[in-house]
């Protein structure tokens, strides 16, 4: 699966199948196969969209009565200070209520996404510091995902502000390489992108040493998401989990809809870790199979 990356997308989507026969043949669910840590994760809501301060006041009004304990914001204006007011609004009216993460989407920039410019080093570190002085919990890929030297210069100059990354940083021996320049205070490796779910274990165990946290970016589907609480519910250095819910336009139910049920927080604001073996999720195949435009071995459907 390694090698296949070379050649195309990555596949490692193909070892949680694997796995999810394993728990079910054991008759487990895979965090418990592994030595589960604990049952439920703390989630916070996952924002996607760049939104004015009033807005997001607003959106942040029904997040915490949804049950979410935190919050992520997008830092993508071409003016930073435009997003640093966004934080201030949300700190100045749910203070401790709400705990505030910001990602910056700096560590792989694409051309062509408007709006959304390369920082310098100078621009994250003075972001960070008005994070922090700001109670922000972490900042999210302030650089690009190879500047290991810019990255644990940037976190040599903070206090209690986290840095997290690596959501586009492939295999453990790039995890390895970030963790040993100390770039990061959580990972973010992803089970269907960064490289098979159980290496990402041994990532974790890395981690682990280290004394970093292991929070995955989990922005695919349902399955995806559902894999990587798996993973996080089996290892005892887990931190805040991933929940995507951006409505209108990105509600978590979409993210999930070819599951029968939809991952959904407890009263607390935890994922609840599914009891059911293997990776506890149903397909739902009615949709899957009416929104289908081809299948391996057959010709388009028509
Ligand atoms: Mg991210």
């Amino acid at each position: 699966m390694k090698d296949a990356e070379i050649l195309g997308s990555p596949v490692y989507c193909i070892e949680v199948a694997l796995w999810d026969i394993a728990g079910k043949a054991a008759g487990l669910p895979v965090f418990k196969l592994w030595g589960a840590s604990t049952d439920r994760v703390p989630a916070y809501c996952a924002t996607g969209e760049v939104r004015s301060p009033e807005r997001r006041v607003e959106d942040c009004h029904r997040i915490l009565d949804e049950g979410f304990k935190a919050v992520k914001l997008r830092f993508h204006s071409d003016d930073p200070r435009d997003d640093i007011r966004v934080v201030e609004a949300v700190r100045s009216t749910f203070g401790d209520r709400l705990g505030v993460l910001v990602d910056a989407n700096q560590a792989g920039v694409l051309p062509g996404l408007g709006g959304h410019r390369q920082w310098s080093f100078q621009t994250a570190l003075e972001v960070a510091l008005e994070l922090e002085r700001l109670g922000v919990v972490w900042l999210e890929e302030p650089l690009p995902r190879h500047d290991y030297a810019g990255l644990r210069r940037l976190r040599d100059r903070l206090g209690t502000l986290q840095l997290a990354g690596g959501e586009n940083n492939h295999g453990v021996h790039e995890f390895k390489l970030l963790i040993d320049q100390g770039c990061y205070d959580v990972l973010q490796p992803d089970a269907v992108l960064s490289e098979g779910i159980y290496q990402l274990r041994k990532v974790a165990a890395l981690a682990e040493a280290g004394g970093l946290y292991m929070a995955p970016h989990t922005w695919t589907h349902g399955i995806g998401l559902l894999a990587n609480l798996q993973l996080v519910a089996s290892i005892p250095n887990y931190s805040w989990f991933e929940f995507p819910h951006e409505p209108p336009g990105w509600p978590a139910s979409a993210l999930s809809q070819m599951l029968v049920d939809k991952p959904w927080i407890d009263q607390d604001g935890c994922v609840a870790v599914p009891e059911r073996p293997g990776f506890g999720f149903t397909l739902d195949e009615e949709l899957i199979e009416r929104h289908a435009v081809a299948a391996f071995g057959q010709g388009p459907k028509r």
